[in-house]
């Protein structure tokens, strides 16, 4: 059936097609539909729901949504929600005109003030550090919002660590941090692995692992 999904990234939209192959996914670009909501929620899950009432108050018909970030234990969690415009004035708020800090500059600064935090001397914020001083983890709330009074969300993660330094960035695969995201038990960064491998293990293909099977019990019966 057709599915809604409340982004304009088509990244996504291809990871989720994939996540999805018994469904058509359709984003609010592909019928014309003007969608940019403001994101203001404080949490992954808010936000996600933003997104999902958003365009089901358009589309009155099944829609999916995720918000998703990587969160770095040495920066306090930070960028988390803010992930997509970490770097330069887009932090926290985004740039009035709509356009976007180049990935490869958060990319820099994400690894410098993370090698800043490391080497200040001050104590490490609170966190878990499962992967070491550069532990970080990718989070991905999903929701399957079928109306105002029946929505399901599934937050999930996949930890790994950062690289040291951005010369040590390595893979062409996936998208925006990946190629800094080691993952130590397969010794490879996120980029390095292909779409398949990356859904299998990833904070968004687990969550959606949950999500597929509420779809399939309320909408593929
Ligand atoms: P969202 O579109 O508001 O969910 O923002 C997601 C942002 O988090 C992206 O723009 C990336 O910066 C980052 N991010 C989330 N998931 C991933 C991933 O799987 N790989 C790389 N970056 C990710």
């Amino acid at each position: 059936m057709k599915i809604y999904l409340a982004t304009g990234n088509l990244n996504k939209k291809r990871e989720m097609s994939e996540l999805f192959p018994n469904h058509t996914i359709v984003i609010p670009k592909d019928e014309g539909i003007e969608f940019d909501p403001e994101e203001t929620g404080t949490t992954f899950y808010e936000n996600s729901l933003i997104k999902a009432s958003a365009l089901w108050n358009i589309v009155h018909s099944p829609v999916l949504a995720d918000d998703s970030g990587i969160c770095v234990d040495a920066l306090g969690g930070i960028p988390g929600i803010y992930s997509s415009r970490y770097a330069g004035p887009d932090f926290p708020k985004g740039r009035a005109d709509g356009t976007k800090t180049p990935q490869s500059e958060q990319n820099r600064f994400i690894i410098e003030q993370t090698n800043k935090a490391l080497s200040s001397g001050k104590p490490l914020p609170p966190g878990t550090y499962p992967n070491g001083p550069r532990s970080a983890r990718y989070v991905c709330a999903m929701v399957l919002y079928l109306g105002p009074e029946r929505l399901y969300v599934a937050q999930e993660t996949m930890e790994g660590a950062l690289v040291e330094t951005t010369a040590q960035a390595r893979g062409t695969g996936g998208f925006g941090y990946d190629p800094l995201f080691y993952l130590p038990e397969l010794k490879k960064t996120a980029a390095e692995l292909t779409e398949g491998q990356k859904n299998a293990i990833s904070h968004r293909g687990k969550a959606s692992v949950i999500i597929k099977k509420i779809v399939t019990e309320l909408l593929e019966k």
